[in-house]
């Protein structure tokens, strides 16, 4: 893969009915975050294609990084990859972004000004 952002990543692809069945019983019905079986006699009987590396943290939809994921490790799955993607982008941010061009408040107090009830706003200290 390219250099990558961390705004960018690969578009999600879906596999097949066939293709997916196939990832299913290459990893024995299991799911690939909790190793807990798969089936419908198990408590997680939902399952989704799932990216051990996820797509928006510069995972691929390549075959070995696509992996059987329970309905149960799914929502925590991706709960930790927004957090940690999330993460990256505001590094990724603050790094790049020097301090002179970070946004003050509009309610930042400026030097030299005291705010005025009856106005409702600032004025000028000498007020
Ligand atoms: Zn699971």
């Amino acid at each position: 893969m390219t250099l990558q952002t961390p705004w960018h990543h690969e578009p999600r692809k879906f596999l097949t009915d066939a293709q997916a069945a196939k990832l299913f019983l290459e990893h024995g019905g299991r799911c690939w975050k909790c190793k807990q079986k798969i089936g419908p006699t198990e408590l997680a009987r939902d399952w989704s294609v799932g990216h051990k590396l996820a797509l928006e943290l510069g995972g691929t939809n390549d075959w070995a990084n696509l992996a059987p994921e329970c309905c149960l490790c799914k929502p925590l799955v991706d709960a930790e990859d927004h957090k940690a993607a999330g993460h990256n982008r505001r590094a990724a941010t603050r790094h790049v972004i020097p301090k002179s061009m970070k946004k003050k408040s509009a309610l930042a107090k400026r030097p030299g000004m005291k705010f005025n009830w009856k106005q409702g706003r600032y004025v000028r200290e000498t007020d």
